[in-house]
This record gives C-alpha cells, structure tokens and sequence, in this order.
C-alpha cells in the first residue's frame, strides 16, 4: 500500500502513520523527522534547512526531493510507504507522480487528515516532547502529570523550535497557501480520501483503516 498522508501541521499525521506502520508493516517517511535529524546531526544538510524550518518556510525543492527519492529506492518500500509531510506544494507532487511511475509504484491512496484551524493552533502550541524518549505531550489536550517531565521515563520536556506562536502561525499559512490545494490535484486523479481528525485517536486510526482496507489493493 503506497500512501501519502495530507493535512496542516499539527493534524496528527504522525501519530496516525506509527499506527499505521504497526498495522501494515510498511514505512513511514516523513521529511519533517529526517530534516530534523540531520539539523540535531549538524549535518550541511540540516544547517541549511534549519534556517527555514525555525520561520515556518519551506526548505527548497531540490533539497526535499532529493532525500526522498534516496528514501524511497531502499528496500523496505518495495512493500509500500507512507509519505507524511510530503509532498508540501504541487511541484513536489509533480515530481513524486513522475519517479513512482519510473519505479513502477504508482500512489494507491491520498489520505486527508481534516482539522479545524483553532484546534490546530491549541495542538501546536501545547505540543512538548521529552528529549530523552520522544514521547508527545500537549499541555492543553494531554499534558504530563507533572509538568515539563516525561512520565515514562522523568526526561525533561521541551518544544520544538518551530512550534512557537509565530512560527506555527507562518507553518499555517504556508500550508493554506502551498499544501492544502494538493486536495485538489489528487481529487482531480481520483485517489483522494478524507477522514476527520478530531476525536479519539484509536477511532480516527479505526475509520483510516476501514478506508484502506477499502481500497483494492
Ligand atoms: P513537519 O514536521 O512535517 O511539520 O515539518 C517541519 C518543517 O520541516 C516544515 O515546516 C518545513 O520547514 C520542513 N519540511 C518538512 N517537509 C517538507 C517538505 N516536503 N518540503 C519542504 N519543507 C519541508
């Protein structure tokens, strides 16, 4: 199963895909996490996108594309992957339509993760995550029992530079302005699905995969 989850930063995409990754056995390539690691890396890489990525911009094209097309000819894609937060405008989409169709592995499925922008916003700006195992918390909808301390392991909570105010407010508006009309271009191919983000998080992964398991394979 080939799939790129869509929707605004902060829509869950993330926490539905390591669900989804259990349940299918394939993996999740988010370009968000691999330019975080190769900023944490100090990697040339990551010293330049991090100048964008801590305004709320997105990192160039060439940059973006060039990560998941490696990404993308490893092994464990043969069996399917889960693209999340890419593709981010329609040229990355473009140019990931045109390599999967030279690797033979057409998209099955865009998945969109539909949220309202107030709950967006609250999501965002109490997310924290421990430094030591990477647990999430959100200070408003699931905040730790003691605050700034991870329960699971007593590692210290901190977040993440792009979740500022300002920044997220930025993310936002690059994704109205440059992701959300991807609904549109993969409507238009006919492999567009939506599925409410708001609610239980087990009962939104249930209603993903009542859609994929849906979908002929
Ligand atoms: P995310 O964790 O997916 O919200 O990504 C965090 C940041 O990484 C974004 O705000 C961008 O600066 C950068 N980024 C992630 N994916 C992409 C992409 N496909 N194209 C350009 N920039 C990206």
């Amino acid at each position: 199963m080939r799939i790129v989850l869509l929707g605004a930063p902060g829509a869950g995409k993330g926490t539905q895909a390591k669900k989804l990754i259990e349940k299918y056995g394939i993996p999740q390539i988010s370009t968000g996490d691999i330019l975080r690691k190769a900023v944490a890396d100090g990697t040339p890489l990551g010293k330049e996108a991090k100048s964008y990525m801590d305004k709320g911009e997105l990192v160039p094209d060439s940059v973006v594309i060039g990560l998941v097309k490696e990404r993308l000819q490893q092994d464990d894609c043969k069996k399917g992957f889960i693209l999340d937060g890419f593709p981010r405008n329609t040229s990355q989409a473009e140019t990931l339509d045109k390599v999967l169709d030279e690797m033979g592995m057409p998209l099955d499925v865009a998945l969109s993760v539909d949220v309202d922008m107030d709950i967006l916003m609250k999501r965002l700006t109490g997310r924290r995550t421990c430094k030591q195992c990477g647990q999430m918390y959100n200070v408003y909808f699931s905040p730790p029992k003691q605050e700034g301390v991870c329960d699971k392991c007593g590692g210290e909570l901190y977040q993440r530079d792009d979740d500022k105010e300002e920044t997220i407010r930025k993310r936002l508006e690059v994704y109205e302005a440059q992701t959300a009309p991807l609904i549109d271009y993969y409507e238009k191919k006919g492999i567009l699905k939506r599925v409410n983000g708001v609610g239980d998080i087990d009962e939104i992964f249930s209603n993903i995969c009542s859609i994929l398991d849906g979908l002929k394979k």
